[in-house]
């Protein structure tokens, strides 16, 4: 490299950015690559003013053989586990030599049994010999049937574990739908027509008292009895045999009362074949949605990432995963930043909340953590070597290894409501709830107050910790940026920093300010108004975290960084910004599409029309937290 290029690397664009240079020479490889990939996502025979994903994101499916980004580093997560699996690396660790072990069984089983459910046209062999105990179902890891059943933290004490009942999710009823196409294939049986004659009176009972926002009861386990025909037996089955007089310590969260009531007083008098059809089929069902598609490494290893986490993520971060420490610092100091303009941001008041709201906002943003991986704080390797213990795979028998997984799964998940007072144990815990496929995205829990991100998602090209600072603050910037942001949207916004749902929340919540300024969000028509939300603030905290408050490009003049000559900084902000969503548009159910969600992003981002020279519209931007404009700049008058 020629002392002019080196110069022209080391400078960077504006003195506010000087506090986030890093010494580049180490960095142009990773940087270039970026750069070139960027470039090679680009679309230009669109105009970024018009249609900013389809510049950003057009040429992606041409450029690249992946469907998306996540597709990408998920694959380079597989490869490098089914390298491990196949290896005999860790076969005398020496720290948790089982966990290995029964990983490694699951693994062989998955891609040397071949036997499988899916597509089978008559499987009544499979189903009498892999569903035995229809009365065990929800111990067996069969949920949504009758009622839905899941352990979870108590509204106004994030630390307490209780059980929540409710009606089963609409989404269940594809099941149903399955079940009732297998129970044709046995329809000279009696009771097959017992089965169709149940999942319809279960259907009706749901339509008919679903609400909207159903009242939720808090009960001791015995008025919940009294309140509801719910067998003893039932809970003898899901919680273990011999814990009767522990029940009444346990405490229950209980929605959709009617149909509880209701569904429980028909099965007591419905005959008991069908019932016991309907669940082994319902079962049946579930192991056939469960398995992978096609058995190969990778699908095994997709598979192994959903349904054994802890597993999972254990072996890829003690012998694959190399950066935790520096990946850690550079996103600990990317949520500093963000942290730190939310800070100012609130200094602002924009919602002009009280003295009380304010303390409240600012702990809770204090309070945010984030965490890398999805594994427990817990270091000890006798916790990992016996976390998964009880479950007996074996290496010939794919599909009852699979049963095991999944009444493992609910045993852990059960395992700490009967125990200390059914406390939440903070160094053990780690999200393992209910998943047909891994997280790959970061993610936010209110109860927790925290920021997960996963380990698959700390690979290049979405993060990697030598990249220049504006690619690590574009990108991973405006993820955590987004969650954070749903600690105060109009759900988060009612947890404390505690993770307790608090009346000052709700006060917020209920204030004409913070009304008024997510109703702006409503349009266009969306998908889930949070992650709006969460979009909209997400970009701007990332903007202003890397740019400062205020910043207008049009002030500007800049030299371009090494390894990328015809974008200006902004311009390559919002290029990497965008590389998140870049893939070939899938339909997408919890947010709105890609192409959607970054449009409405940039378009809200007062500073992109300025940025890449659009012609600016009047309308106004949605803003909820970032202050006013004009605010804005009579505070920054310097001399
Ligand atoms: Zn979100």
């Amino acid at each position: 490299m020629n002392r002019a290029s080196l110069m022209g690397s080391l400078l960077l664009l504006c003195c506010c950015l000087v506090a986030l240079l890093i010494p580049i020479q180490a960095l142009v490889d990773i940087n270039v690559a970026t750069a070139n990939d960027i470039h090679s996502n680009l679309n230009r025979t669109t105009s970024p003013c018009t249609n900013f994903w389809n510049f950003a994101c057009g040429g992606f499916s041409s450029a690249s053989e992946y469907v998306d980004n996540f597709e990408r580093v998920e694959d380079q997560f597989a490869s490098a586990m089914v390298e491990f699996m196949e290896s005999h690396l860790g076969e005398n660790d020496t720290l948790a030599p089982r966990l290995i072990g029964q990983m490694r069984l699951y693994y062989k089983a998955c891609t040397e049994d071949m036997r499988k459910l899916h597509g089978n046209p008559r499987p009544e062999e499979l189903v009498n010999h892999w569903t035995v105990h229809p009365k065990k179902f929800l111990v067996d890891g069969l949920n949504g049937v009758f009622i839905d059943e899941r352990v979870d933290v108590a509204a106004n004490d994030s630390m307490r574990w209780l059980v929540q009942i409710k009606m089963p999710d609409p989404a269940a009823r594809y099941s149903d739908l399955r079940v009732l196409q297998l129970m044709r294939l046995y329809e000279e049986e009696w009771y097959t027509w017992g089965v169709f004659e149940l999942v319809e009176k279960m259907h009706q009972l749901q339509d008919e008292y679903r609400a909207q926002n159903p009242l939720v009861y808090t009960w001791s386990y015995s008025e919940l009895r009294r309140q509801i025909p719910i067998p003893h037996s039932f809970f003898i089955e899901l919680l273990g045999g011999n814990h009767t007089e522990e029940f009444d310590r346990l405490t229950f969260e209980v929605s959709d009362v009617e149909y509880l009531r209701e569904c429980f007083r028909f099965l007591r008098d419905f005959a008991r074949d069908p019932k016991d059809t309907y669940i082994r089929a319902r079962q049946y069902v579930l192991v056939e949605e469960s398995e992978p598609r096609e058995r190969n490494p990778r699908s095994c290893i997709h598979h192994m990432r959903a349904y054994l986490p802890l597993g999972m993520n254990y072996i890829y971060d003690r012998f694959i995963y190399q950066n935790r420490e520096q990946d850690a610092q550079k996103l600990q100091e990317i949520l500093s930043n963000l942290k730190a303009t939310f800070g100012k941001y609130l200094d602002a008041n924009r919602l002009q909340l009280t003295t009380d709201q304010l303390a409240y906002v600012r702990a809770k943003l204090k309070g945010i953590q984030i965490r890398i991986g999805n594994l427990p704080e817990e270091k000890s390797p006798e916790f990992y070597n016996n976390h998964y213990g009880s479950a007996n795979f074996t290496r010939t028998n794919f599909l009852a290894n699979l049963l095991e997984a999944l009444a493992l799964r609910t045993r852990l998940q059960n395992a700490g409501l009967l125990e200390r007072d059914s406390r939440v144990d903070l160094r053990h815990y780690y999200v393992n709830d209910n998943v047909r496929k891994a997280r790959t995205s970061p993610f936010y829990e209110n109860e927790r107050n925290t920021i997960t991100v996963p380990m698959e998602f700390l690979q290049w090209p979405l993060f990697d910790h030598r990249q220049h600072a504006i690619f690590q603050h574009s990108l991973v910037g405006a993820v955590m940026g987004h969650e954070m942001n749903h600690a105060f949207e109009q759900e988060g916004i009612l947890f404390e920093a505690a993770g307790n749902e608090s009346p000052v929340g709700l006060e917020i919540r209920e204030s004409q300010a913070f009304r008024d300024a997510i109703k702006c969000a409503e349009q266009p028509p969306f998908v889930s108004l949070k992650e709006r939300l969460a979009d909209l603030n997400g970009l701007q905290l990332a903007y202003d975290s890397f740019f400062g408050l205020d910043h207008d490009s049009r002030k500007f003049e800049y030299r371009p960084y090494a390894f990328e000559r015809q974008f200006t900084a902004p311009q390559l902000f919002h290029l990497s910004y965008a590389q998140f969503f870049c893939g070939s548009l899938p339909p997408v159910i919890a947010h709105d599409r890609d192409d959607e969600r970054v449009n409405v992003s940039v378009g809200n981002l007062r500073q992109f029309a300025y940025d890449f020279n659009c012609e600016t519209s009047h309308s106004t931007n949605c803003e909820m937290w970032r202050p006013r404009e004009e605010a804005n700049s009579n505070r920054n008058v310097h001399p």
